[in-house]
């Protein structure tokens, strides 16, 4: 079984940078959020979606 899955950018919320890239299943309903390291805030900050 083939699981389609699509890439996405995970995009700092405060400086608007693209610092991730990861995939997620194409009809997931869900948005991805996360914490991560952003090297621009120098600083832990939460990273949203956003297409490719
Ligand atoms: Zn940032």
């Amino acid at each position: 079984m083939k699981i389609k899955e699509r890439y996405v950018y995970l995009v700092c919320t405060k400086c608007s940078n693209r610092n991730y890239t990861t995939h997620k299943r194409l009809k997931a309903a869900y948005k991805l959020e996360k914490k991560k390291y952003c090297r621009f805030c120098r600083n832990h900050t939460s990273h949203k979606e956003r297409k490719l």
